[in-house]
């Protein structure tokens, strides 16, 4: 009987997921998996995301029309207070209100250079967001112990979340995921501020490391770096208490 160390099976999961294996190596690899207490957890948390990826476009439509509709309201906004916007093209309004959403968010100091990029991720970081708040995907491992927590990710992401116990500052650990950001896996560490959720989505740092506090689509984002990580929290809980939080997780990994 042809037996599969975890290796074995690890260097398979993707095509076995993707069913892209002959059927009898896929028997030898399901029955591992009913069987492994690595392997099975490993392989139904990649399939989650699969079907994330694979079930988002419903989930995706939401924050799309969110989008528009915001849009739509910072455009007219724009054409109501600036003068110039009124008599530009429509063009000329949505970047006026791009602007005008940038200023609102960082208190007026802003980059001009990289903003797309940090647009795109924004919006990326919020559907994320959006999506764990919506789907049944908020955690792949649900645990208030960060020595839980903090193995977890060991072996699934090259990226190490520094995961702190926040319990005191009235921040509770709710567990981690692996989440899809821009292509690739994301460490994800989850915490509530009573019924709000707040996710800290781990990403490279960026160059310049700027402390930078945005709202985009409504919800409030803090980004700041930690040595090689970029940190990027997001939630619909108020800016005071996000920014508490983010300091109560400074504090803690002493950043
Ligand atoms: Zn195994």
């Amino acid at each position: 009987m042809w037996v599969m160390r975890c290796e074995e099976v690890r260097a398979r999961l993707d095509a076995y997921i993707d069913r892209e294996l002959p059927e009898t190596e896929r028997a030898v690899l399901r029955e591992h998996l009913a069987g492994c207490a690595e392997c099975g957890p490993e392989a139904a948390a990649l399939e989650r995301l699969r079907d994330g990826i694979r079930g988002s476009v419903p989930v995706y439509q939401a924050p799309a029309a969110l989008r528009r509709q915001i849009r739509l309201a910072l455009r007219r906004e724009a054409v109501a207070s600036a003068p110039t916007a009124a008599r530009a093209p429509g063009w000329l309004a949505y970047a006026a209100s791009l602007l005008l959403a940038v200023a609102v968010g960082s208190g007026g100091t802003f980059m001009l250079l990289g903003e797309r990029q940090e647009d795109r991720i924004a919006s990326e970081l919020i559907d994320s967001h959006l999506r764990s708040l919506l789907g049944t995907h908020l955690t792949d491992v649900a645990s208030s112990d960060q020595h839980t927590v903090k193995p977890w990710f060991a072996g699934r992401s090259d990226l190490s979340p520094p995961v702190v116990d926040l319990r005191s500052d009235g921040f509770p650990l709710i567990g981690g995921r692996l989440d899809l950001i821009d292509g690739k896996p994301v460490p994800a560490l989850v915490y509530k501020r009573r019924e709000h959720v707040i996710n800290v989505f781990v990403l490279p740092a960026t160059k310049g490391g700027l402390d930078r506090a945005l709202i985009r689509h409504g919800y409030n984002l803090r980004h700041w770096d930690e040595g090689d990580l970029g940190l990027w929290a997001v939630s619909d809980a108020s800016t005071d208490e996000l920014d508490e939080f983010v300091r109560a997780f400074r504090a803690a990994t002493g950043s």
